[in-house]
């Protein structure tokens, strides 16, 4: 364990309950990360909400962002299963690039659609260069 953070008792109620501030601005003011901010709140028995510790990952830019991507990966591997059960040649249908990482895209970038008259076997550059458009197209 990491040695605890020399945050007196009196510094940190003064900083939570009288400057009201969240456990993020504290570990801000203090210049750690929340869990021990948190920690310290229980050992000195401060009071603190419990709804405002859950908001952290929502309030986090990140938070959304990961589930998403890891809901992409999920969705990815099991359609490439199938595709490699199929009769699809496994190389990029763009540059034609063989033993490199391939990926499914969905032609009509709709993740749902799994048909595989939808799906198309890129490599990770053509790939992101397809989404890059896209993302330039919807902007
Ligand atoms: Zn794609
Ligand atoms: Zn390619």
């Amino acid at each position: 364990m990491k040695p605890l953070y020399k945050i007196s008792y009196e510094v940190l109620y003064k900083a939570y309950k009288v400057e009201n501030k969240s456990i993020i601005e504290c570990a801000k003011l203090f210049g750690c990360s929340e869990s021990p901010i948190q920690r310290l709140l229980k050992k000195y028995h401060i009071s603190y909400n419990k709804k405002s510790e859950m908001m952290i990952g929502k309030n986090n830019p990140m938070f959304g962002k990961f589930l998403d991507k890891h809901h992409n990966w999920k969705g990815g591997k099991r359609v490439y299963r199938r595709m490699k059960l199929s009769e699809v040649p496994l190389l990029c249908s763009n540059c034609g690039k063989q033993n490199c990482n391939l990926e499914v895209h969905h032609i009509d970038f709709n993740r749902s659609n799994n048909k595989l008259k939808n799906l198309q076997v890129l490599c990770v550059s053509c790939h992101r260069k397809l989404h890059y458009q896209e993302r330039k197209l919807i902007q």
